[in-house]
């Protein structure tokens, strides 16, 4: 059985006709760039996400830089982040001049350890990325409190939680802003580039929104230099077109990773993911530990099981950040799971059948394995 890591293409086929539809319009109305598809997106994504500015922008990149330039982050600042996540997460720390400082992960959640973040802040420490990874929060409520207590802004970095919750509160909520990327692969995917910027802040949302369209809130208006980071019609039209099925899709995600969960537990040489409680894990993705992980991955391949891994080599020890001279003792806990860790499909789509197989192939590697 062939078994894609992600099925962007089942997806489709099932939401076929509103997603033409969607499409057809934009271009027949010429709407390319800004205009009423985005407006209306912007405005659906906000009312059904409970905030009161979605400010839609190229990426999920550009979204965490231009929270942090309107925030001031610059020269002389430290920023802290984690150490394992996309480099999203650090490259736009440094973009806007400011210094990424990379903190451990905890064993049991693979969110940022809170302990050592504590004792990473400095006076220099302005602003702290929170990135609720493979669609699990972090305890935002106590990462909220430590960061008030020392004056440094929280931003949320959810390209990989969208709808996720810690207490009944959805990621990007509790900071100052979240930051959004539709990338085709997130949970909820464009058909290109897009993302966007949540904030209650009116304000801010207006600074973001200027600083993304060259600095000019109306044309040729421009207060400040900016950047060009737009959201087009047709992606905001697929999306708009996508967002009456997501928390659909996100429970069946959800359901899905419960049913792995069952089909895994008496594997003995691998960890299932674990969900920390009082959150609502939307599993953007299911990620295992796994004795001899290369060799799994490698024997899964053959089987028609596209695995993949996030991510293979900690933000730290990438070769982009290799000035940094980062200690191994303070990353134990990234670098020991970076060898371990192992996603394995996971969708909506994704069926009984499919989940049954991928089982049987992990517990037929390990069974031949004690022979
Ligand atoms: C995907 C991702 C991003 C970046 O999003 P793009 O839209 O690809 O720029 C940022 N942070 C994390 C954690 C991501 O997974």
């Amino acid at each position: 059985m062939k078994i894609p890591f992600v099925d962007l293409k089942a997806q489709y086929l099932s939401i076929k006709t509103e997603i033409d539809a969607a499409i057809e319009n934009v271009i027949s109305e010429t709407a390319f760039i800004g205009g009423k598809y985005v407006k209306k997106f912007e405005s659906d994504f906000a009312s059904l996400y409970g905030v009161k500015n979605c400010v839609s922008v190229a990426n999920g990149t550009d979204s965490l830089y231009i929270i942090m330039k309107m925030l001031g982050i610059g020269h002389g600042d430290e920023v802290i982040t984690v150490a394992n996540s996309w480099i999203s997460s650090s490259e736009t720390i440094t973009q806007t001049g400011a210094r990424p400082v990379f903190v451990d992960i905890d064993p049991e959640y693979y969110s940022m350890d809170i302990e050592k973040f504590r004792k990473a802040i400095t006076p220099k420490t302005k602003l702290m990325i929170c990135v609720h990874l493979q669609g699990q929060m972090c305890d935002i409520e106590t990462i909220d409190k430590i960061c008030k207590e020392n004056n440094i802004y929280l931003i949320e970095d959810c390209a990989q939680s969208h709808f996720s919750e810690f207490n009944r509160k959805r990621a990007g909520l509790t900071g100052i802003a979240g930051s959004f990327s539709f990338y085709p692969g997130k949970n909820l995917g464009a058909y290109g580039d897009a993302g966007c910027i949540i904030t209650n802040n009116d304000e801010l949302a207006d600074k973001f929104r200027m600083y993304a369209t060259h600095g000019a809130l109306k044309k040729h208006d421009h207060q400040i230099e900016g950047i060009n980071s737009r959201l087009d019609g047709l992606q905001a039209a697929i999306l708009d077109a996508k967002l009456p099925h997501i928390l659909d899709w996100t429970d069946r995600r959800i359901e899905n990773a419960g049913k792995y969960n069952e089909l895994l537990s008496g594997i003995k040489q691998i960890v299932t993911p674990k969900v920390r409680p009082n959150s609502k894990h939307t599993f953007h993705l299911y990620v295992i530990r796994a004795e001899r992980r290369d060799e799994l991955a490698n024997y899964l391949k053959e089987q028609g099981v596209e695995t993949a891994i996030h991510y293979p080599t900690v933000l730290p020890f990438l070769p982009a950040y290799k000035y940094l001279n980062s200690a191994v003792s303070d990353f134990e806990i990234a670098l020991k799971y970076q060898s371990e860790i192992l996603s394995i499909p996971l969708y909506p789509e994704l069926t009984m059948d499919q989940m049954k197989y991928v089982a049987k192939c992990i517990s037929d590697f390990y069974n031949s394995d004690s022979k």
